[in-house]
């Protein structure tokens, strides 16, 4: 919300009431609603962007968080492209270990892709923010470091709206550091869910079907299965589509 002072043009004013003009010159005070009709804190846990298309006057965080091929990024996609679309001044990052599909695009598993830069921290990630940006997006933020926490406050501080994708949790079905930290601080949190690929109910899970010991192996889809909590076992598991081959 915002105030917005009003006063007649002098010249009128003078003419007809000299000696209270200095008195009156402010004659109004009108109470403008934030663009839209509505305030950021009307917004539904749900994460809808319908009212975001302009740039409140201070800054919050927005994190959406879900398994692997939940549609993260094709979400984040979708409210940067809003954004543009409002024209306000967008940056994206994605961490320097996620080169899979593009060097300088984020890219969702459906092909939806926004230019970014790639850094290799969150402090470089926020020296690079410029003064005039409005919104930033950062994906695949489960790769980043725990100081990413900390540059999200500093950014929305700055009034600037922060929009963050990340895995919630690793193969294993343990939090995904630093999620955990972002989801707490965010004001608005967006879960997704994928489809469990072995029964078809909704996945929160992202099933390791290869064997490795690292905690980070930025996989492709063939390396990595949407899980149910029924369907998920917190290890290496034989992919799905070998056991219906084998089935058959
Ligand atoms: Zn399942």
């Amino acid at each position: 919300m915002r105030l917005v002072f009003f006063c007649f043009t002098p010249k009128d004013y003078q003419h007809c009431c000299p000696r209270s003009y200095l008195r009156n010159k402010v004659m109004s005070i009108h109470i403008i609603q934030h663009p839209k009709g509505t305030e950021p804190e009307e917004l539904t846990a749900q994460g809808t962007d319908e009212h975001l298309s302009q740039r409140a006057s201070i800054g919050w965080v927005e994190v959406i968080a879900g398994s692997m091929f939940s549609g993260k990024s094709e979400e984040l996609i979708r409210r940067l492209r809003r954004a543009k679309i409002a024209r306000l001044k967008v940056q994206v990052f994605k961490p320097e270990i996620d080169v899979r599909y593009s060097a300088n695009h984020i890219v969702s598993h459906s092909e939806m892709r926004h230019e970014s830069g790639a850094v290799k921290s969150a402090r470089e990630l926020l020296a690079e923010v410029l003064s005039a940006t409005e919104v930033v997006g950062i994906d695949e933020a489960q790769f980043f470091d725990a100081e990413l926490v900390e540059v999200a406050n500093e950014l929305a501080r700055r009034g600037v709206r922060v929009i963050i994708a990340g895995l919630d949790q690793d193969y294993t079905g343990r939090p995904f550091e630093p999620m955990p930290q972002l989801l707490a601080i965010a004001e608005y949190i967006t879960k997704t869910h994928a489809i469990c690929v072995r029964c078809g109910q909704p996945a929160n899970y992202s099933q390791r079907i290869f064997e490795s010991e690292e905690l980070v192996a930025v996989g492709a889809g063939n390396m990595y299965e949407a899980r149910c909590r029924r369907c998920f076992v917190p290890h290496a598991d034989a992919p799905t589509s070998y056991i219906t081959e084998a089935e058959d």
